[in-house]
């Protein structure tokens, strides 16, 4: 197995200290649908619009140009839950679609997926302006959301509550299809935190209740790592995230500045839906531990 903790821009390189698969990698899940992002010159223009082309194509060709516009156009790190049981169920989802993908999954044993090079556009948030896509870089991080409470459950039909009380904390019995295909395939995940008794978060957003366990904190701690290594390569997206300084917290719906934020937020941040087709989004959900993000960010101890 290929041991990599590095993540990529336009050919460049940074070493984020934790378990990084790319895309060419063996093991590695190839973005489905990547597509050139307008404000950047180095590709084939009509790699920008559907359809889908061959891999081969997507080529950029002056990598310094291409990293220089890069850095100017996107300025949101976008976090999403993928409503799946794991990031290989993820990208099964992503490839039957004809359109879908994310720059990065972020799996329940913390390990993180890149699919493409950054410099690509994937098409995994319009947002309310519909330019969501062209600013942005992507992660779907593994979280069935209101998909794990059995009664709420109509994508996949969960026979029964997925999540388990063993010895104090809530275990997600992973069906066995998918717990084969982690990177760790004996790895058990559980919530970083549990609300009370019954475990699950339930805020609304948006207009919806979002009943959700929490991610697991082995994808707390990558995420972290991911967020300054982003940073890092494209310093418009500051270590930052949406914050109400009256409330003393982070919002969970839709900002006023959603297009010009300049920072970390989530897709509900950018997507309150609109009549014309763009649906409502509340995801990271009520369950993400924003305040933690956000101290981590600032350089504060987490735990
Ligand atoms: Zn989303």
């Amino acid at each position: 197995m290929t041991t990599n903790q590095n993540i990529i821009a336009c050919g460049r390189t940074v070493d984020i200290g934790t378990e990084v698969v790319l895309w060419q990698h063996a093991e590695g899940y190839t973005c489905p649908h990547p597509r050139g992002r307008r404000s950047c010159s180095q590709h084939d223009v009509q790699l920008n619009d559907a359809p889908t082309h061959e891999h081969s194509q997507y080529q950029i060709l002056d990598l310094d140009t291409a990293y220089e516009e890069l850095k100017q156009s996107v300025h949101q790190f976008v976090l999403h839950y993928d409503v799946c049981y794991s990031s290989h169920h993820c990208h099964q989802i992503l490839k039957d679609s004809t359109f879908k993908g994310s720059h990065f999954y972020l799996d329940l044993d913390g390990t993180i997926y890149q699919t493409c090079d950054l410099y690509w556009k994937t098409n995994t948030a319009p947002a309310d302006d519909r330019q969501g896509n062209e600013r942005a870089v992507h992660i779907e991080m593994a979280n069935l959301s209101w998909q794990a409470l059995a009664e709420e459950s109509d994508l996949y039909h969960a026979p029964k509550d997925l999540y388990r009380k063993v010895r104090g904390r809530w275990r997600f019995d992973l069906p066995e299809k998918y717990q084969e295909k982690l990177r760790i395939p004996d790895f058990k995940a559980f919530a970083s935190r549990s609300y009370g008794e019954r475990g699950y978060f339930s805020r609304r957003i948006n207009g919806r209740t979002v009943r959700m366990w929490d991610f697991t904190e082995e994808q707390y701690e990558a995420l972290i790592r991911l967020c300054f290594g982003i940073h890092q390569l494209l310093p418009k997206i500051s270590l930052k995230v949406p914050f109400d300084k009256k409330k003393r917290r982070t919002p969970l719906g839709k900002i006023k500045n959603f297009s010009t934020f300049q920072g970390i937020l989530g897709h509900a941040h950018v997507q309150g839906g609109k009549g014309d087709g763009i649906k409502k989004k509340y995801d990271p959900g009520s369950a993400f531990n924003w305040g933690r993000l956000r101290r981590a960010l600032a350089g504060e101890a987490t735990g």
